[in-house]
C-alpha cells in the first residue's frame, strides 16, 4: 500500500497521472468479450471502420473487470453526433446541453457520446462553483479527465480487447478504491452529486473511498442542497436500487451526506418506528436487484414514506377527519414536503397514492368491492405492499396471504375465493384485528422477497 502511494506520488510529480496513458491487455484486465453487449461491439466496429476512435466506456468496463453484470453499455467516440447518426439504421440525437446519440437495437440502446472537454475556466458555473454547462467536444485524454473517478474512466476497445487507462483506474479497481480524478474539492464543487456517487460505488464494489476523496465529504455535504431536485431523485433512485440500499444509506449517514438532502432520509435513518418496515422494503429491493429483476420506483418510495403517511393520517383522524379522505390528505402533505428537495415524478407519485389508498381497503373483504379493487392497475403492487406490512407485523399475515392468493389466482380461482366469502360471517369494520385462520389455497409463498409480479413496472 505504501509503495503504491509512493508510486502514485512519483507518477504525479512526473505528470504521469494526467498524461500517462496505459494500454492494458486482456490477460491483465480479464474482460471476457463474450460478456460484452454485441450491440455495443457493433457500434464500436462501425465507427472504427469509418476511421473514428470508439470505445466502450464507464460503468460497463468497471463492472466487467470486477465480474459484475453491467446495467448498460455506453460508447465514447471522437465522431460528432452528426457523424454518428447516419451510420446506423435506428439512431437519434438526443440532449440539448450536450448532444449524444442513442443507437437503438430492439430493447437495447447504446448511448454514444462524443469525447468531451473537461471543466475549464470559461465554463458557466453557479455561485458555488457548480457547473451549469459543459458542452465542448474534446480529445480522448480530455474525455478521460472530465470523468469522475479513475475506475469510471476506463475505455475498452472490443477490437484489440485492450483497456485504455489514463488514470490508473485498473489498479484502483483491483484494490477497490474509489478515487476522484483531479482535485476532489474542485470536482465535488463542480458537481456535488459526485459525493453521492462516491458512496454508491464504494459500497457497490465493497471497497473504500481513498483518503483525499473522502476527506472533504463532511464539510462539503451541504452543497448537495443546490442540486436540482430532479437530478437528486435520479441519483437517489440509483443508490436505492444498486443492490446494497441499506449499506448505502448507512454510509451516507456516516459521512453526513443524508442531512437536509432529503427529509426522507432523515426519517428513514432516524425515526425508530418506521425502521423495520423500511429495512424489509430495502432488503427485498436488494434481493430483487441482485437476482437481476426489475424494481418499481413507485413501490420503493411508497414504502419509504409509508410510516410518515401513517403518522400524519393518525394525527388527522385524531382531529376528527375521517378514513380515506384523511389518508389522501396525509399523502398529499407528505409528498409536498418531500418533493421540495427531491422531485418524485408525477407518474411515480400517482402510483404511490394508489398503492397507499388501497391499504385500508384490505382490512375488510367485501365481495362486491373486491372486483373493483382487482381492476385497479396497481392492485398487484398494493397487495405486494400489504405483504411488506404483514412481514413487519403491521397487518394480519393470514389475511395478507389471502389477498396474495387472490392476486395470483386466475379468473375462475378469483371468483371461487370471492364466492366463498359469502359463506363466512360478515367481517368487522376497517382496522378491526383479524384472528380467524383460513385454509390456504396455495403454498405459502408470501414470504417477502419471493413474489415476482408487482415490483415490475
Ligand atoms: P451505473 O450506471 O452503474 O450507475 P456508471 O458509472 O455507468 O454507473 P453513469 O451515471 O451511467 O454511471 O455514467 C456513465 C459514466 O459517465 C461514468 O462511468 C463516468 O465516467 C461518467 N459520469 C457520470 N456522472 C458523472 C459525473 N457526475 N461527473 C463526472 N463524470 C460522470
Ligand atoms: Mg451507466
Amino acid at each position: 500500500m505504501i509503495t503504491d502511494t509512493i508510486k502514485r506520488f512519483v507518477g504525479q510529480l512526473f505528470g504521469q497521472r494526467s498524461n500517462g496513458m496505459q494500454r492494458i491487455s486482456r490477460d491483465k484486465h480479464g474482460i471476457d468479450r463474450r460478456n460484452v453487449s454485441r450491440h455495443a461491439i457493433k457500434v464500436c466496429e462501425v465507427l472504427q471502420h469509418e476511421g473514428y476512435q470508439a470505445y466502450i466506456v464507464g460503468g460497463a468496463v468497471r463492472d466487467l473487470i470486477v465480474g459484475l453484470e453491467p446495467k448498460d453499455f455506453d460508447v465514447a467516440t471522437n465522431a460528432t453526433p452528426e457523424q454518428v447518426r447516419p451510420l446506423f439504421r435506428r439512431a437519434r440525437i438526443i440532449g440539448r446541453r450536450f448532444q449524444l446519440v442513442h443507437v437503438v437495437f430492439g430493447q437495447e440502446i447504446i448511448e454514444t457520446s462524443t469525447f468531451r472537454a473537461p471543466a475549464s475556466e470559461s465554463q458557466a458555473t453557479d455561485e458555488n462553483g457548480r457547473i451549469l454547462r459543459d458542452n465542448e467536444f474534446g480529445t480522448h485524454a480530455q474525455d478521460a479527465a472530465r470523468r469522475d473517478f479513475t475506475i469510471n474512466a476506463l475505455y475498452y476497445d472490443p477490437t484489440t480487447e485492450e483497456v485504455i487507462d489514463y488514470h490508473q483506474g485498473v489498479e484502483d479497481l483491483k484494490h477497490r478504491v474509489v478515487r476522484m480524478i483531479g482535485d476532489p474539492r474542485t470536482r465535488y464543487r463542480e458537481d456535488p452529486v459526485r459525493m453521492l456517487r462516491a458512496v454508491r460505488f464504494a459500497v457497490k464494489l465493497n471497497g473504500k473511498i481513498d483518503a483525499a476523496s473522502q476527506e472533504p465529504l463532511q464539510s462539503m455535504a451541504e452543497l448537495i442542497e443546490n442540486v436540482p431536485a430532479s437530478r437528486l431523485f435520479d441519483e437517489m433512485l440509483k443508490l436505492l436500487t444498486c443492490g446494497h440500499a441499506m449499506d448505502c444509506l448507512q454510509r451516507l449517514r456516516q459521512d453526513g451526506l443524508h442531512h437536509g438532502m432529503l427529509p426522507l432520509l432523515d426519517v428513514v435513518l432516524e425515526q425508530p418506528g418506521g425502521e423495520a418496515f423500511i429495512e424489509l422494503a430495502l432488503d427485498r429491493t436488494d434481493h430483487r436487484v441482485r437476482a437481476g429483476k426489475t424494481v418499481s420506483p413507485s413501490f420503493l418510495f411508497a414504502a419509504l414514506l409509508w410510516h410518515q403517511v401513517e403518522l400524519r393520517w393518525q394525527q388527522l383522524q385524531a382531529q376528527g377527519e375521517t378514513g380515506i379522505p384523511a389518508l389522501m390528505q396525509a399523502a398529499d402533505s407528505v409528498l409536498d414536503e418531500q418533493t421540495e428537495k427531491l422531485a418524485i415524478q408525477k407518474r411515480f407519485s400517482a402510483d404511490m397514492r394508489e398503492i397507499w389508498f388501497m391499504q385500508p381497503r384490505f382490512d375488510r373483504r367485501l365481495p362486491k368491492s373486491i372486483w373493483r379493487m382487482i381492476e385497479q392497475p396497481r392492485f398487484r403492487a398494493a397487495v405486494d405492499f400489504l405483504q411488506l406490512r404483514a412481514a413487519a407485523g403491521a397487518f394480519d399475515s393470514v389475511l395478507a396471504q389471502w389477498w396474495m392468493d387472490l392476486a395470483n389466482a386466475d379468473d375462475s380461482g378469483k371468483a371461487d375465493m370471492i364466492e366463498e366469502l359469502n359463506h363466512l360471517p360478515r367481517e368487522g369494520s376497517v382496522g378491526a384485528p383479524r384472528t380467524r385462520t383460513r385454509r390456504r389455497r396455495r403454498s405459502p409463498t408470501a414470504v417477502v422477497g419471493q413474489q415476482d409480479a408487482p415490483f415490475v413496472e
